[in-house]
């Protein structure tokens, strides 16, 4: 029997999942090693029966909480995918306000009808097998992801910094031109492809283990950013992955 896969969305917008249909040259060929049974996004069926779990999205609300529970007693392998869902991404942001604040500014008068909760990672809810980094994450990295899993394997994940790919690329660093870059702490795998593009490394792909944020707040600092843009930096995709929501 294929293995049965379930793509679930929690607090995001989806474009995550929006990357897995733009496989549109792998689809074909995932289709025949799998069966999608449950993907909201792109099919009406649903089927409470599945061995892997992607999740888009972070947890965000009392609900969520109980969802993902039941999707982790479900399925035997649950992967995160995407910043919002692996380190809770630009939804931590919210994490620095009152709660009762961020509702009213988000649904004014109807607030009282809404609720939520600091925003997490999926790992901070349930255990986690994977996870596939990146706001978007990039195509090629979920059908290698996929792969390995259906081979049994332990999918390889980056841990170099994205300095050593945007090395590889023969991009100029963007010190050099008087722009500042995550980039030394942060999760390659996206063969720097924002600093290649002409913009810099904000760090969506979350940041390597054990990195040096010390020395990276120093070059930061150096460049010229104050203190609250140095916070404000890092915060933009790993507040949460800083310990902020708790
Ligand atoms: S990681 Fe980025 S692209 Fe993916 S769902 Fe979150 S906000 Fe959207
Ligand atoms: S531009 Fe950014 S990612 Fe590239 S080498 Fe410089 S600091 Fe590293
Ligand atoms: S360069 Fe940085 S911000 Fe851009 S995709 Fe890679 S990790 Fe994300």
């Amino acid at each position: 029997m294929k293995p049965r896969v379930a793509v679930f969305d929690f607090t995001c917008c989806e474009g995550c999942e929006l990357q897995i249909l733009n496989c549109e040259e792998e689809i074909p060929q995932l289709i025949e090693a799998l069966e999608i049974v449950n993907w909201r996004e792109a099919m009406t069926e649903r089927s409470d029966e599945y061995d892997i779990a992607f999740i888009d999205g972070a947890c965000s609300r009392e609900a969520e909480i109980d969802r993902l529970k039941t999707i982790r007693e479900r399925a035997r392998m649950v992967v995160p995918i995407g910043a919002c869902a692996c380190i809770g991404g630009v939804n931590c942001l919210k994490n620095q306000y009152p709660m009762e604040q961020v509702l009213k500014e988000v649904y004014g008068d109807a607030a009282t009808y809404y609720d939520t909760i600091p925003a997490r990672p999926i790992s901070a809810v349930i255990p986690v097998d994977y996870f596939i980094p990146g706001c978007p994450i990039v195509k090629d990295e979920f059908v290698r992801v996929v792969q390995e899993l259906l081979a049994g394997r332990v999918p390889y994940q980056p841990n170099n910094p994205v300095c050593a790919e945007c090395k590889i690329a023969g991009n100029v660093c963007v010190f050099d031109k008087g722009l500042t870059c995550l980039g030394p702490v942060t999760r390659g795998g996206c063969k720097a492809t924002c600093v290649t593009a002409g913009a810099v490394c904000w760090g969506c792909r979350g940041l390597i283990d054990e990195p040096n944020t010390n020395a990276e707040r120093d070059i930061l600092q150096q460049a010229g950013l104050s203190v609250d843009d140095i916070v404000s930096r890092f915060s933009l995709f790993n507040l949460c992955q800083e310990g902020a929501w708790q």
